[in-house]
């Protein structure tokens, strides 16, 4: 089969569309022919690679996936040949205390697919059963892969760590992101009112069509100051962090008195300052997250269902343009998900 490869680290070039041999598809094991997936910042990293963490070379990137089934294992009894089927990117043991307790993104295993085992930029893949589950009816594939990832990243964020609540304040920094774009959609369903960056005007629209209440172009406004106009000075209660030291010290200006700044990511780098007295003079929290457990995609999906949650979609490629679609991703025109189809 075809599949993507990474053999170095690098820019968008080191992406190779290579012959592979088939996967192998164990007793446990659901074959699946993908049909589409996303890029998401996790293979940003997978491809640059990060000083003191190891990817395993070569490697296949691609964290969400969906597709058909095409083959299963002596014990898989419940999916058939001709399924579609959605992959879920949580690599964990299942034995432990954690992943007993349902809490499988606290696993000492943890791991996602295209981070720590071949992902989906592949024509097939074969991952254990609880991995591959029915796709929601209704839904293409494209709408499909992009889901999972990001979404289950915002909803961990902002539902389980930050417990969101109705007319609460949250700022949801890149709304146009993959997660921002998923934690305006999740912090609406949950009836807080959002307030969203974006670099541009046509990204500042769609924030705003897909529900922001306010928006703030980051280039031209400072941050704080449009958050203190939005919110009569009260500020924001949750901050959705995922951008790191160029956001930072803005999103600690912007939050409340008991505010919750939820970090997930650092893509402009980790390495930030606080000043302690602001923290606890205002009872204020920084809560660390990442990725969500395998029971809260099955949450999103009933909302995705009922038409609550949608996919967004920036833009389509084939996966024989996969350097090219990381190279739009590199730089950073999109609002929502880029798919690669298969
Ligand atoms: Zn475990």
């Amino acid at each position: 089969m075809k599949a993507v490869r990474i053999h170095q680290h690098g820019g968008p070039e080191v992406l190779k569309l290579e012959d592979v041999p088939d996967p192998i598809c164990s007793s446990q094991d659901v074959l699946v022919q993908l049909k589409a997936t996303s890029i998401n910042y996790l293979d940003i990293w997978v491809r640059q690679g990060i000083p003191g963490w190891k990817v395993s070379l070569p490697m296949t990137p691609g964290c969400d996936g969906a597709g058909l089934v095409v083959g299963k294992g002596e014990t898989v009894k419940d999916l058939q040949t001709g399924d579609k089927v959605l992959i879920i990117p949580n690599v964990s043991c299942g034995n432990c205390a954690f992943c007993s307790n349902g809490d499988d993104n606290l696993c000492p295993e943890y791991g996602i697919v295209g981070e720590t085992c071949n992902g989906c930029d592949a024509e097939m893949i074969s991952l254990p059963r609880r991995n591959v589950i029915p796709m929601p009816k209704g839904l293409t594939y494209e709408e499909a892969a992009a889901i999972p990832l990001v979404f289950m990243t915002a909803w961990h964020m902002l539902v389980t760590k930050a417990q969101v609540k109705p007319e609460q304040f949250v700022l949801v920094l890149a709304g146009g992101s993959g997660v921002g774009s998923s934690a305006i959609q999740i912090a609406k369903l949950h009836g807080a009112k959002v307030i969203a960056t974006a670099g541009s005007e046509e990204k500042m629209e769609k924030a705003k069509a897909l529900g922001a209440d306010f928006v703030i172009n980051h280039r031209k406004e400072s941050i704080s100051e449009k958050v203190r106009e939005f919110t009569e000075k009260h500020g924001a209660d949750i901050v959705v962090e995922h951008v790191g030291k160029a956001t930072w010290d803005e999103s600690l200006k912007s939050l409340a008195k008991c505010g919750k700044i939820v970090t997930c990511g650092a893509t402009t780098g980790s390495e930030v300052t606080i000043d302690l007295k602001h923290l606890f003079y205002k009872h204020q929290q920084i809560i660390g997250s990442t990725m969500a457990t395998r029971g809260e995609l099955f949450e999103i999906l009933n909302f995705v269902r009922q038409k609550k949650l949608k996919a967004v979609i920036d833009k389509e490629f084939f996966i024989k343009d996969v350097a090219e679609a990381h190279r739009y991703v590199d730089s950073g025109k999109q609002f929502g998900k880029v798919i690669l189809t298969i």
